[in-house]
Parts: structure tokens; sequence; C-alpha cells
């Protein structure tokens, strides 16, 4: 476990199903979204989108994260969409348009970021996801929550993603913190509480989200548990 000495200089969050609340998702009709623009007639396209999308989130896990999670790129590739073709660039506006009602922050985001940054802190995010960055930087910027944001790490820029240590490296020297100056706040166990802690960060977790299938089986014993967002000031405050 981490040094209880180390004053606390940054709080790095995961995204989805923490900064967002967790939504279940059936991945097949938000690829269908996709695929009636792009052409309505195949039917099988946003099965096999899906299908490519879950290839890799589980290459991700059996991988522990060391070839990263891919992009959207790869599952057009391994789904045999022609990126080049006139249809594509609005079948993915429709695409992330269909995530909208999904990636909307939590109600406390605004305000937990706020006093976090008002207390001195740095603030990062780090995020296993497959979506270009500046997708996220427009949901953060509609939700109001960029511009408390000093660096944020998307593994679909990254060659690795959470858990591997590498992806906790790339968001703390960003911040120019070191991992036991640092705070990284997940919904997942895995990826996200073992994978800070096991670079000497500590780790608040979010228990909220019905991870399922998603989730690996390991047994990690948080540094703090935070039932709302907003608690994660006070657990801050405390260690500093
Ligand atoms: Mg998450």
């Amino acid at each position: 476990m981490t040094s209880g000495s180390v004053t606390v200089k940054a709080v790095i969050f995961d995204w989805g199903g923490t900064l967002t609340p967790w939504h279940d998702i059936d991945l097949v009709s938000q690829w269908e979204e996709y695929s009636r623009v792009y052409n309505p007639d195949d039917a099988t396209l946003a099965q096999r989108l899906a299908d490519a999308e879950l290839a890799q989130w589980r290459e991700q896990q059996a991988t522990r994260g060391a070839n990263g999670t891919g992009t959207l790129d790869h599952i057009w590739a391994a789904a045999g969409v022609d990126t080049d073709s006139p249809q594509h660039p609005a079948a993915v506006h429709a695409y992330l348009r269909g995530w909208d009602p999904h990636t909307v922050a939590d109600p406390d985001a605004v305000d937990t970021l706020a006093r976090l940054s008002a207390d001195g802190l740095g603030i990062g995010v780090l995020s296993n996801t497959m979506w270009p960055s500046e997708h996220h930087e427009a949901v953060f910027a509609r939700d109001e929550l960029l511009d408390y944001i000093d660096v944020a790490v998307y593994s679909s820029e990254l060659p690795v993603a959470k858990p591997h240590l590498a992806a906790f490296e790339t968001v703390l020297d960003g911040l120019g913190v070191s991992a036991a100056e640092a705070v990284f706040v997940g919904d997942r166990p895995w990826d996200d509480v073992h994978g800070a802690q096991q670079v000497g960060m500590r780790a608040i977790l979010i228990p909220h989200s019905r991870l399922g299938d998603q989730a690996v089986d390991v047994h990690v014993q948080p540094d703090a548990i935070a039932h709302r967002l907003s608690d994660v000031v006070d657990i801050v405050r405390s260690w500093r």
C-alpha cells in the first residue's frame, strides 16, 4: 500500500462509470446507429461491428492492457467497412450521437472537480476507450468539465491501456507528479484500483457499476470507497 506521509498533489479519474454514471449498453444497438447510415441493406453489419469491438475489449483484458484497446479504425477494418466511403463520416457522426444519452457527466462532477482544483490539486483523466480524444473533449466541454482537466490520456492514443503500468505512468508524467503524490478514482477493481495501486498510487473505488461479464476476478482492497463522486473531495482532504 502507498505511503500516507506523502502529500497528494493530483487526482486522476477514470471516465466511464466514474465521471459518468454507469449505463448498461447493448453494443449492437449502438452500432446500428452507424450501420443504418453506412449501409442499411447490410443486415449483419451492426453485429460484426459489435463483435469486433468486443474482441478488442477481450484482448485488452487477456493481455492486461499490454496491447492497448485499439481504436474505432481497428473495429471498422475488422468488420469490413470502407472508411473512404462517402457514407462513413455521417455514419460515424450518427454513431457518436447515439452515445450522447450515455455520456452525460455525473451530477456531482463539476462541483467535485471545481473543489479539488480550488484545493490546488492537479486533475487528470485516464480512460480505456476506442474513441478519439476530440470526441471525449467535446463531451467534457459540453458538460463544462474540460477547463478543470489538466491532463487527459486516452488509450485510443496509446500503445497500452489500463491496467498496464505505462498507461498510469503516462498521465502521472503529464501531471508532473509521482505515483505516491497521486490518487486514482475509478469504478473497476481490476483496471482501475489494482492498476493504480500496482504503480504506487492510492485508489478510490466508486462501487456502483454493473460490470457483469466485463468484471475480472481479482481481489483488491481500495484505499477508500466513494459512494458518490463528491465523497472524493473529503477523502482526498483526509490524505493531505
Ligand atoms: Mg470505468
